[in-house]
């Protein structure tokens, strides 16, 4: 089995449920007690929001990049940035690499088109909303991403900061949240994108109005593919 490693802190909140989800998911592959290598690096969130609100992405891509580096240095066959916001500089950290770096947008691409689906709604921090990092790299694949209004982007934006990442599940939230999802459901939408990787910890991706698609479990999920050497082939192909 090859080690993976993982990019967190971002916020720890949905790196548990990241460290959750690959050891699980090796138990039922390969049986008995077995459970995933992986070497977590959990960074200090309030220094990643900090550079995040004065825009200074090219000093959290280093950041990023020195701990990716040491992740290598440290057997890490591959490595996941554990959040989607800061997919903002994967290209950079995957430049100070060797190893492969997993997308968290070429997995959520593959899993989508997998499933059919072509103009899911992207729910996520205002960054992977708006900056066109997110939308481009869709399109460059094949799916057209919908985001909500303005005003729905601050509530969704507020919900993930201000509650899921301080560990905060609130049931008013939850329903803001699948109005949005009704909403898009109506402009045309035929699928969400849980694009940040606490949202799952707030809705059920199966159970939604859209059927869902939770960025954390893909990921989670492409990493033990790559980890047991059954990376799909989709997922390769796109990148590509
Ligand atoms: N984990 C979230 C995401 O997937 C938000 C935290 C961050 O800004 O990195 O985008």
């Amino acid at each position: 089995m090859r080690m993976i490693g993982l990019i967190g802190g971002m916020s720890f909140e949905s790196s548990a449920v990241y460290y959750r989800l690959v050891n699980e998911a090796v138990r039922a592959r390969l049986g008995g007690l077995s459970s995933a290598e992986v070497l977590l690096h959990s960074v200090n969130f309030e220094e990643i929001v900090s550079l995040q609100k004065a825009g200074r992405w090219d000093d959290a891509a280093r950041r990023l990049g020195d701990v990716a580096e040491g992740l290598e240095r440290a057997g890490s066959a591959c490595v996941l940035i554990c959040t989607n916001t800061m997919h903002l500089v994967a290209d950079e950290v995957q430049a100070r690499i060797g190893v492969p770096l997993i997308h968290i947008i070429d997995e959520t691409a593959a899993a989508l088109k997998a499933a059919g689906r072509s103009r899911p709604l992207l729910l996520a921090t205002r960054y992977t909303m708006e900056h066109g990092f997110y939308c481009d790299r869709m399109k460059k694949l094949g799916i057209d991403v919908m985001v909500p209004d303005t005003e729905d982007r601050g509530v969704t934006h507020d919900i993930i900061f201000s509650e899921l990442c301080a560990g905060s599940i609130r049931n008013a939230s939850r329903e803001k949240m699948i109005a949005i999802i009704e909403k898009a459901k109506t402009a045309g939408a035929d699928s969400v994108i849980l694009g940040c990787t606490e949202i799952c910890l707030l809705l059920d991706p199966e159970n939604l109005p859209l059927p869902g698609f939770d960025s954390t479990a893909i990921h989670a999920g492409a990493a033990v593919n790559f980890a047991l050497g059954h990376r799909t082939e989709t997922a390769e192909k796109d990148a590509a």
